[in-house]
This record gives structure tokens, C-alpha cells and sequence, in this order.
């Protein structure tokens, strides 16, 4: 006999998964019905429409694939390349180097435009690529690297991509409902996301959206797209008026995906940005007070996902442990080259809320200190709620 499943109850600020909202907990535990059946057709429009909304976009193709976030990833690249098609990518962390490991699975000739772990993708080091090699077909970049927490600037970089007649091409898993998207205002080509970031809900669906103009890529394709079950050819007709049947969509996912964004919507999407943005700098004015160093400049720093220093002497293990122990905290430590460097800690979604910044500065002192730590105590506190009086 196998006991009941009992998981631990975890506060979860790293990189994702994220904590899921309780009103998304619950929708998911509704009964399920068939996924041709008229109401679920409601269900799917209905999430069709929130989605454009939370994206920014009025493009008809915005949907949801089955799959996380890098089930996203590779929709878009296996759709929209063709072997031997040229691709640009800006690497500047984790999710750049996938990629660009995608965009070679799929046979493109990809040219990577590098940055150090922690900077921006200059526009100009673009522009430099796209007059090196011609008929580049798309440019992407990740809006949101989680593996550093630098934001991407995407609007000088869209118009330099569309004057070289290329597709703009953004990863927003850690975007969507955290900060603004703006796909249509930036003309975006597509983008893609995750449910388990900062829409609070679990992971398993990956929010697509293409513009007109990469529908007409697709469509225009010479070869058929070698992967059937992300075949957005396929998948658009499910989704649409034609309801033709592809593969079964995820139904609680989608119940989840539909009241993570209605609460989103509900709560207003401005409002939504505004929280992210207030209890992010309180947490990362907080973390500067006890004598922390951050990764990325202020200028390109989310505040949905913050990147701090582990200073010298102190374990990084060790701290993680003591967190996840002590207090039921999960933060995130560094990947790749930043691995034993930093932490990442993740104010997304449900979680950017005061009481998630003051449980995480007091949790951290506490752990810091038994590491022989020294810093001011209750500083950080002190500059977290300074922080709120002055920008609320
Ligand atoms: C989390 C993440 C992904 C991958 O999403 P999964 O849900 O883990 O598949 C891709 N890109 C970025 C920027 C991410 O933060």
C-alpha cells in the first residue's frame, strides 16, 4: 500500500514553477467534459480572447500548445524554419542557447549574436549581423532571460529586424502577465510563453501567438513541418470555427490557462504590471539594504525574476537547503556560467504580493546569518517598505 499522495507545502520564488494561484487550483479540480463538447468550444474561444488581451495582440492565431514553455520554443522554430533557412539569435543566457539548439534541430544555419550573462543584446550588434548575411528570414531573442534577469528592450530592435524584412521572433514564458508584451504595438512576429511563470498557473501549456505575417510563412511553407503534434497548421483548425480534431486539448489545463487569465484580466492588466513592478524593486531595494550586489544594471533589470550575487564564504547549497528547510522557501540558484554565482528569486504572478517580499527579506537574514553573514539587521526591511510608500 502506497500512502496518500501528501506533497510539502512550499512557498515557490525561483525561476518558475511559480505558485498557483487557489482560485486556479480550484477551477482545475471542475469535472471534466469531452473536448468537442459545445461547452469546452466556449471554454477554448473564451481563452482565445483573454489570451489577446494579456498578450497585447489582436492576432487571430493566439493559442495555447499542449506543453510547457519550451514546447512553445520549439513551435515556433519548427513552424516557421525551413532546413537550410537563416535564423539570427541573440544569446545572453540559458534560454538563448536553447534556441539556438532548437533552430539547429531544425536545420536552420543559425547566427548567433552573443552577449555576456547578465547584459542586454546591443541592437546594433544585430543590425551588424543582418548587413554581414543576407536573406536572414527571422531574428529571436528572449524578452525575459529568467537565467539572468535582464529584460530585453524589443521595440528599437523590431524596427532594425523589419527593415532587413525578417521576422522579430520573442521568447516571453517570464513575460506574459508580468510585464507588458505589446505584440501588436511592437510588431512582434511571435512569441511565445509558459502557464507556470507568471500566470500562476502549473506548467503544461505554452501560449503561442503568430502575426498575419507569420501565418503567411507558414502557410507558404515548401516542406511540411517535420514535428505532427506541433503542426500549427493542424493546430490552428482546432482551435478555430473548423473544430477539426488534432489531438486532445489538456482540458483542466485549460480551465487553468482560462481562470489564471480572467483573474489577470479582472484585476486589470495595467494593475497587473504595476504589482509586479512595485514589489519587485521593494525586494531588490531590500536584498541592495542587507548588502547584496545584483546582477543586472538597474536600467535592464526585471522585477519578476531577480538575480543576486552569493557573496564570498557564503554556500550556496547550503542557503538554498537552510530556506527550503527552515522555512518552506524554494529559491533558484544559477545555471550555466553562473552557477554557485548568483540566485534567482521570482516575485511572479499571485506571489508579487508585500507579504512574499517581507517573508523572503526576514527569511534570507535569518539563514545569511547563521552562514556568518554580517549586515545591518532589519535594513532590509526598512528599505522594502520605503520602497512601497515611495512608488505606491
Ligand atoms: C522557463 C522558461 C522556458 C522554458 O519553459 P518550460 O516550462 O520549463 O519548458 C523558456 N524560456 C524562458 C525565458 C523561461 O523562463
Amino acid at each position: 500500500m502506497y500512502k496518500e499522495l501528501n506533497p510539502p507545502r512550499r512557498i515557490l520564488m525561483g525561476p518558475g514553477p511559480s505558485d498557483v494561484h487557489p482560485k486556479v487550483l480550484q477551477a482545475m479540480a471542475n469535472p471534466l467534459v469531452g473536448h468537442l463538447d459545445p461547452a469546452f468550444l466556449e471554454i477554448m474561444n473564451e481563452t482565445m480572447d483573454l489570451l489577446r488581451h494579456v498578450y497585447q495582440t489582436e492576432n487571430k492565431v493566439t493559442l495555447a500548445m499542449s506543453g510547457t514553455g519550451s514546447a512553445g520554443m520549439e513551435t515556433l522554430f519548427v513552424n516557421l524554419v525551413e532546413p537550410g533557412d537563416r535564423v539570427i539569435i541573440g544569446v545572453n543566457g540559458l534560454f538563448g542557447q536553447r534556441m539556438v539548439d532548437v533552430a539547429s534541430r531544425c536545420g536552420a544555419e543559425v547566427i548567433q549574436v552573443e552577449a555576456s550573462w547578465g547584459d542586454i543584446i546591443e541592437p546594433e550588434k544585430i543590425e551588424d549581423a543582418l548587413k554581414k548575411h543576407n536573406n536572414v528570414k527571422l531574428v529571436a531573442v528572449v524578452h525575459s532571460e529568467t537565467s539572468t534577469g535582464v529584460r530585453q528592450p524589443l521595440e528599437e530592435l523590431s524596427e532594425i529586424v523589419h527593415k532587413y524584412d525578417a521576422l522579430f521572433v520573442c521568447d516571453m514564458v517570464t513575460s506574459l502577465g508580468g510585464i507588458p508584451t505589446k505584440i501588436d504595438e511592437y510588431k512582434i512576429d511571435a512569441a511565445y510563453s509558459g502557464t507556470q511563470k507568471c500566470l500562476s498557473a502549473p506548467p503544461g501549456l505554452a501560449p503561442v501567438t503568430l502575426s498575419p505575417r507569420a501565418v503567411d510563412v507558414l502557410a507558404k511553407r515548401k516542406n511540411k513541418v517535420q514535428s505532427w503534434y506541433l503542426d500549427l497548421s493542424m493546430i490552428q483548425n482546432y482551435w478555430n470555427e473548423e473544430r477539426f480534431y488534432h489531438h486532445t486539448a489538456p482540458i483542466s489545463m485549460v480551465y487553468s490557462l482560462r481562470e489564471a487569465l480572467r483573474l489577470i484580466v479582472n484585476e486589470g492588466l495595467e494593475q497587473v504590471f504595476k504589482r509586479h513592478a512595485l514589489y519587485g524593486g521593494a525586494l531588490q531595494a531590500g536584498l541592495e539594504a542587507m548588502g547584496l550586489e545584483l546582477l543586472v544594471s538597474e536600467k535592464h533589470r526585471l522585477h519578476q525574476l531577480t538575480a543576486v550575487q552569493i557573496p564570498a564564504n557564503v554556500s550556496d547549497l547550503e542557503v538554498r537547503k537552510r530556506l527550503l528547510e527552515k522555512y518552506g522557501l524554494e529559491i533558484g540558484g544559477g545555471l550555466g556560467v553562473l552557477k554557485g554565482k548568483i540566485w534567482r528569486i521570482g516575485l511572479m504572478g499571485y506571489n508579487a504580493r508585500h507579504e512574499n517580499v517581507v517573508f523572503a527579506l526576514a527569511a534570507l537574514e535569518d539563514v545569511l546569518r547563521e552562514q556568518g553573514y554580517h549586515f545591518i539587521s532589519g535594513a532590509a526591511l526598512e528599505a522594502a517598505n520605503r520602497y512601497i510608500r515611495d512608488h505606491e
